[in-house]
């Protein structure tokens, strides 16, 4: 008891806070999904930081740049604030990929899911005991991250994506969920229901 560090709800943004519509690129194309704001309150009111981490490509591709970005992450906060929701605990995002149009983000770095990268840098810097934490997501990706984060792993069907197994080609690990939900509102009760986290 009294380790000081807290749980965490990670969050994957396309498909799971908001509509996936591919790449995102203009605050008009912003829909906050059914249930989201519910669930987002009853989580902060459990003691779990909520941290975003999302991949984006669009900026590997050279659609937006990085300020691009921040901008829709505080237009999705702001918008989920308007509706009741709690502010959000922080945002990361990837722009890399392997073969990025944009040189400069033509890497194979620690943070594209299903690297972990992402989850270890905010656990660091908000404090957050992984093995309490779960992520979220709607794609296998998201899975394996938090498998490899030491996270439980919850999928959402909210997403594009028709099952949440496969094998990728980059690792034959398999991406199993420790639980599949129909969306963010489930995926709360369900981790309400297992208790409080032991602190
Ligand atoms: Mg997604
Ligand atoms: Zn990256």
């Amino acid at each position: 008891m009294g380790s000081g560090f807290s749980p965490a709800v990670f969050l994957d943004r396309d498909g799971v806070l908001v509509e996936d519509v591919e790449l995102l690129t203009d605050a008009s194309e912003i829909r906050i999904l059914p249930g989201v704001v519910e669930a987002l309150a009853m989580l902060k009111e459990a003691g779990y930081a909520l941290l975003v981490v999302s991949n984006q490509t669009v900026v590997a591709r050279g659609l937006l740049d990085e300020a691009g970005v921040r901008v829709l992450e505080a237009e999705v906060e702001t918008r989920l604030v308007l509706k009741g929701a709690p502010p959000l605990d922080g945002f990361y995002f990837c722009p890399h990929h392997p073969k990025a149009t944009v040189s400069v983000y033509r890497q194979t770095c620690e943070c594209r899911k299903p690297r972990p990268g992402m989850l270890l840098k905010a656990a660091e810097e908000h404090g957050i005991d992984l093995s309490r934490s779960f992520m979220v997501g709607d794609r296998p990706t998201d899975l394996l991250a938090g498998q490899r984060a030491g996270c439980r792993t919850i999928w959402v069907k909210t997403g594009q994506h028709e099952a949440p197994i496969i094998e990728t080609r980059e690792d034959p690990v398999q991406a199993q969920p420790d639980h599949v939900c129909l969306d963010l509102l489930e995926a709360a009760k369900w981790i309400m229901s297992l208790g409080p986290h032991s602190n």
